[in-house]
């Protein structure tokens, strides 16, 4: 996925919000993504970058490893997968997104990773 700087468009879209109700919503000039404007807002890559890390801290300490190389697979997918498009993403589907990578590369459980997130 190539990324896009993102830049708001000077006209909005008229949109449904989760609630159902319209709203307009500013979307992307460049790339045409629609922008999330609800409260659940999504964080930047860093943000899943510590989490990472963390959950690595944990582990260590219980004497079970994650590599490098495996922590940069995980944020490689986490991104190619758009999960760090915070312009358009939410926080709840980056944590459900970042949730199944790691567990896909790491033999932990969900519950787990997601009280690193
Ligand atoms: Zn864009």
């Amino acid at each position: 996925m190539d990324k896009c700087s993102h830049q708001d468009s000077p006209k909005k879209d008229w949109l449904p919000i989760s609630n159902g109700a319209m709203k307009q919503h500013p979307f992307c000039q460049k790339c045409g993504i629609v922008r999330n404007i609800s409260s659940d807002r999504g964080k930047d890559v860093g943000y899943f970058i510590n989490s990472l890390a963390e959950l690595t801290n944990y582990l260590e300490m219980r004497g079970y490893r994650i590599s490098k190389a495996q922590k940069r697979l995980i944020i490689k997918e986490f991104e190619e997968n758009g999960f760090g498009d915070s312009y358009s993403i939410t926080f709840s589907s980056q944590k459900k997104g970042f949730t199944e990578i790691v567990v896909r590369h790491v033999k932990v459980s969900k519950y787990l990773v997601e009280n690193f997130v």
